[in-house]
């Protein structure tokens, strides 16, 4: 059986066991591009990923699984050497009242096919806390080194062409993600010489 097979058995909720760790050559390798019209188990794949974050982000469900939390997971990172990722970013509440009152939590709720950047600012961004990555096992101090802002064109779930625009946080997530599709870990975009230089321009999402 394949570790795609695997991982889509309806039985199965991935967890941190299923994903591989810096070091294994999967991880450097480029994806290929899923072919069209997607497969049943590349449609399954990707919704056990989004489960995975969503699993992932909840309180019980993560302690239950023993899970870290995620807002973004790559196929590579199960081994799958695809061009599949999916994203899942929190919405952010100022209170937990006003979190309850609305049934939509999430800011970007996506699975994505073949994605790639098609368009990006010249200005660069990088998160001041810095990147952390399901594959990675240690903390990798530095600015990650970003685009800005990014139009991404990916295919969507059912198989349509899609058009993103994304700013802040959520273009960062999705850049992370389209990287490990390339093979590229996060922190070959900090700075190994200075890892907190700041580029003229570059801004710095809190
Ligand atoms: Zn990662």
């Amino acid at each position: 059986m394949s570790v795609q097979d695997n991982l889509i058995k309806a039985s199965h909720l991935i967890d941190m066991n299923d994903i591989i760790r810096e070091g294994n050559p999967t991880l450097r390798q480029e994806g290929l591009d899923v072919t069209l019209p997607l497969s049943d188990e590349d449609i399954i794949l990707g919704e056990k990923m989004l489960a995975f974050l969503r699993h992932s982000q909840d309180p019980v469900m993560s302690e239950k699984l023993g899970l870290r939390g995620g807002v973004g997971i790559a196929a590579p990172q199960l081994d799958i050497s695809k061009k599949i990722i999916a994203c899942l970013v929190p919405k952010e509440f100022d209170t937990e009242e006003a979190a309850e009152m609305t049934s939509d939590a999430y800011r970007l709720a996506t699975i994505m096919y073949n994605a790639k950047i098609v368009a990006h600012s010249v200005q660069d961004a990088a998160l001041a806390d810095g990147e952390g990555c399901l594959s990675v096992d240690r903390d990798v101090p530095g600015y990650v080194v970003r685009h800005a802002r990014v139009t991404v064109e990916y295919i969507d779930k059912n198989g349509d062409t899609q058009r993103l625009k994304l700013r802040g946080y959520d273009a960062m997530v999705v850049q992370h993600e389209i990287d490990h599709t390339n093979g590229i870990m996060f922190y070959d975009r900090i700075n190994e010489a200075n890892p907190f230089a700041i580029k003229e321009g570059m801004l710095i999402i809190e």
